[in-house]
């Protein structure tokens, strides 16, 4: 009988702000050591948060894009817990009442297709500082310019079924952060980190006990880290053993996990509520006029995308993975609007495969899009054919040059003319006599041939639909 899998993710989202949650410190990142703390953020007695607004909107714009409900009275409880980069002795969060609950996200996979995962919750907390233990011998340090920093914990429903729909929900959820602007979601940054609760179960049986394995953050250690907790519950239920209720780490060296701690020494946080702050209370009003300035949001622009442009839902995803890429690309069709599709097309596949072996992103392009505009023009009249386009990229990467400049300099121009052309197809005709006679005999098959020999001969400059069309008369005899 097979295994049922069952996921539920926890994600940290840092809240874009220049100021942390609960003081005037910077949040700006790679900063030395504890040079962004102040009385409040490095946890001394007696001072006094006080909450950042925008942390507030951002957080409730997020919850308003994945349909949720805003309450507008939350409060803020204390998470008590000992840890040396937790000055406080406790973490400010979000406990019996977040600001948002009961969201959604859409997903689709190959396996079980169109899915929606639900959002149980989003809350506002703090992030604790850093210990670096990195090249140093029997000590660690300390950096606490991360404590205060707002985070938003976004917390999903057990609803996904492989980790391949953990993945899609990670990557919508995290695209739609950045469309929105409330992260910037730089993993590498930590800045979007995930926990990943897994558990095994027979279908139709209920929930089986869950691990949890904590702080990852990049799509391809999840996706491993998934994968091989499920292997490992398995076996141990195979075995006739029990998965033990526990947080587990994943080391993506040697690609397996390990247990931290178990349930026995699990934190028992004590929570209440934090008594330096008053309820959150937030009015309609504001919340109407955060949702009256709402972003198009990923899925609405790829819709407009197939419908305004006529791209194929492939072309469409592509173009929109990021803002900037969606940016660019409206950029080329203003700049060559007589071809939306062929833009997309030569966007998606020349374009971006490029950039990808240069390992840039697309605003780092060398090609602007009204120079690659220009490039889809000289295809659009002719003047070059898609092969010759190719190359002609190349040498705008390269070079820097326009592509009129590259055409004219290495002699590319397309031959239409059907005098010159049918010269080009006359000779290569008088020097196959053999084969023109087969195929005159019926081998049809050889007409690929002559396209080919003509288009060598003339460097792949020859018009390819006037070489096929000439040939298929000449070769009447
Ligand atoms: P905690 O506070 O200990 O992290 P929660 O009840 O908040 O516990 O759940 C955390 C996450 O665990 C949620 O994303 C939830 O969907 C997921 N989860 C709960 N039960 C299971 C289960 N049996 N298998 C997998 N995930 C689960
Ligand atoms: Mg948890
Ligand atoms: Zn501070």
């Amino acid at each position: 009988m097979s295994w049922e899998v069952v996921i539920g993710l926890e994600v940290h989202c840092q809240i874009n702000t220049d100021t942390k949650a609960f003081c005037g410190c910077s949040t700006a990142f790679g900063a030395e050591p504890n040079t962004q703390t102040c009385p409040v953020c490095l946890g001394m007695p007696g001072q006094l948060p006080v909450l950042n607004a925008l942390a507030v909107d951002k957080t409730i714009l997020t919850g308003l894009a994945i349909d949720a409900q805003i309450n507008l009275e939350s409060k803020f409880d204390r998470k008590n817990y000992f840890y040396p980069d937790l000055p406080k002795g406790y973490q400010i969060s979000q406990f019996t009442i977040p600001l948002v609950e009961h969201g959604h996200i859409d997903i689709t996979t190959k396996g079980r297709g169109d899915r929606r995962i639900g959002i149980t919750r989003i809350h506002m907390e703090e992030d604790a500082g850093k210990s670096m233990h990195e090249g140093l011998d029997a000590v660690s340090h300390i950096d606490l310019n991360r404590s205060g920093i707002p985070l938003m914990e976004i917390v999903s429903e057990p609803d996904m079924r492989s980790s391949d729909e953990a993945i899609a929900y990670l990557k919508n959820l995290h695209q739609l952060i950045r469309f929105l602007g409330v992260s910037g979601a730089d993993m590498e940054k930590g800045q979007f980190r995930c926990d990943a609760n897994i558990s095994v179960r027979r279908p139709g049986e209920p929930f089986g006990t869950r691990t949890e394995m904590k702080n990852m953050n990049s799509f391809r250690f999840i996706k491993q880290a998934i994968d091989y907790e499920v292997m490992r519950q398995i076996e141990v239920i195979e075995d006739g053993g029990k998965v033990i209720q526990e947080s587990r780490l994943w080391d993506s060296v040697k690609n397996e996990s390990r247990s931290m701690r178990g349930k026995e020494e699990a934190n028992d946080y004590r929570y209440f509520p934090e008594p330096d702050l008053p309820p959150l209370r937030v009015s309609q009003e504001r919340v109407d006029a955060i949702k009256a300035g709402m972003p198009e949001l990923p899925h609405q622009l790829r819709e407009r995308f197939e419908k305004e442009f006529g791209l194929s839902a492939y072309d469409a995803d592509v173009l929109t993975q990021t803002r900037e890429l969606s940016n660019w690309y409206e950029a080329l069709v203003a700049a060559h609007p007589a071809d939306p599709k062929r833009c997309a097309n030569w966007m998606a596949n020349e374009l971006l495969g490029r950039l990808k072996e240069l390992n840039k992103d697309i605003e780092h392009s060398p090609v602007s899009p009204e120079a690659f505009g220009k490039l889809m023009d000289r295809m659009g009249d002719n003047t070059i054919s898609g092969k010759i386009a190719k190359d002609v990229l190349d040498a705008m990467i390269e070079s820097g040059k326009d592509a009129d400049t590259i055409i004219e300099e290495k002699g590319l121009k397309q031959v239409t003319d059907t005098g010159s052309i049918d010269a080009m197809i006359q000779e290569i005709l008088d020097a196959n006599q053999g084969q023109v006679e087969a195929y005159r005999g019926g081998k049809d098959k050889l007409f690929g041939f002559f396209v080919g020999q003509v288009m060598k001969a003339s460097k792949g400059k020859a018009n390819p639909a006037v070489v096929n069309q000439r040939l298929k008369e000449l070769l009447k005899g």
